[in-house]
C-alpha cells in the first residue's frame, strides 16, 4: 500500500512537469472508485491551469486555479494506485481509470483494486473538504514535536502503537513506520501512551521524522517519468530493523523479533530492547 513517503515521492516527481501547465482534457474511464468520481469532473477540469501540487496526509491536492474560478483535484492512491506521466496518445491498459491531459503529456492514474479516490473541491481552501477536515497534524510539519505529542496523549491510556496510526491525531504514520520508529526510540508498542515521558516522546518524534525522511530521500532519487511504483508490502526503499522480521535476530541485542496483533494490524518489535 502506498504510504506517506511514496505519496510525497509521487508529488516531488510531478513538480518539475505539471505546475504552470493547463489542462486540455480529462478522461474518466471508471466512474466508481472508492467514492463516486464526481459527475462532470472532466468538464470542470478542462481549461484550468495547475498552479501547485500539495499533499495532506496521503492525499495529493492539485491546485487548479483555486484562488480564481477553479478548485482542487483531490487524489488518493488507495491500496494499489500509481501515477505515471506519459505521451497523451498512449493506449490505456486495464485498470487505467483516469487521465489528466496536458498539451504534451498526460498524468495517468492506475489502480487495480479501485480503493483510490478522485474528488473535486470547489473554492480556495481544500482543507475544508470533509475528508481532509478530520485529519490530524502532519508528521513532517513543525507543529508535530515531542512536547506536542506528550500533551496530546495525557488522557490516552491505550497502547502507543495504534495511537500513532490514528489519522485523527497524526496523519501518514503507516504500520511500517510506526513499528520502525518505536524500535529506533526503544519504546514498546504495548506501552500505554500516557505512561511515556516527555523525553521519550521527543526521541520518538525524531525517529518518526528520520524514518519518513530517509524513505522519501531514497525514493526521490529514482524518480523520473515513472512517478511511483507499487512495491508491495515491504519497506519502501528502506531496510527495516523489525518490520516483517519475525523470529530473526534483533540488530541491537541478537534476540528474536516478535510479531503481535494490535488493533487488527501486525506489530513487529524486540521485547528486550523496547520497554
Ligand atoms: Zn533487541
Amino acid at each position: 500500500m502506498p504510504e506517506l513517503p511514496e505519496v510525497e515521492v509521487s508529488r516531488l516527481g510531478l513538480l518539475p512537469y505539471l505546475p504552470g501547465q493547463r489542462v486540455v482534457g480529462a478522461i474518466v474511464r471508471t466512474p466508481k472508485l472508492r467514492h463516486d468520481v464526481p459527475c462532470g469532473l472532466a468538464d470542470r477540469l478542462c481549461g484550468l491551469r495547475v498552479d501547485a501540487i500539495l499533499r495532506r496526509g496521503k492525499y495529493l491536492l492539485f491546485d487548479c486555479e483555486s484562488t480564481g474560478s477553479g478548485g482542487w483535484l483531490i487524489l488518493h492512491l488507495g491500496m494499489s494506485g500509481s501515477l505515471r506521466l506519459m505521451a497523451p496518445d498512449t493506449p490505456p491498459q486495464k485498470h487505467d481509470h483516469f487521465d489528466l491531459v496536458f498539451a504534451h503529456t498526460a498524468l495517468r492514474f492506475r489502480d487495480p483494486r479501485r480503493f483510490g479516490t478522485l474528488l473535486w473541491h470547489e473554492g480556495a481552501d481544500a482543507g475544508q473538504h470533509p475528508l481532509l477536515a478530520v485529519l490530524g497534524v502532519e508528521p513532517l510539519d513543525e507543529g508535530f514535536g515531542g512536547d506536542w505529542l506528550y500533551d496530546a496523549t495525557r488522557r490516552r491510556s491505550g497502547p502507543v502503537k495504534p495511537l500513532l496510526m490514528d489519522s485523527h491525531l497524526v496523519v501518514g504514520i503507516g504500520n511500517i513506520y510506526a513499528s520502525e520508529s518505536l524500535f529506533r526510540s526503544r519504546i514498546s508498542p504495548l506501552r500505554a501512551a500516557n505512561r511515556i515521558s516527555r523525553e521519550r516522546y521527543r526521541a520518538l518524534v525524531s525517529a518518526i521524522r528520520e524514518t519518513l525522511a530517509a524513505s522519501i530521500a531514497a525514493g526521490g532519487s529514482s524518480v523520473r517519468d515513472y512517478v511511483h511504483s507499487d512495491g508491495g508490502a515491504g519497506c519502501f526503499q528502506l531496510s527495516c530493523a523489525v518490520y516483517d522480521r519475525t523470529g530473526e535476530a534483533c540488530h541491537r541485542c541478537g534476540k528474536p523479533i516478535y510479531m503481535i496483533r494490535q488493533a487488527g494490524r501486525s506489530t513487529f518489535y524486540c521485547p528486550s530492547c523496547q520497554r
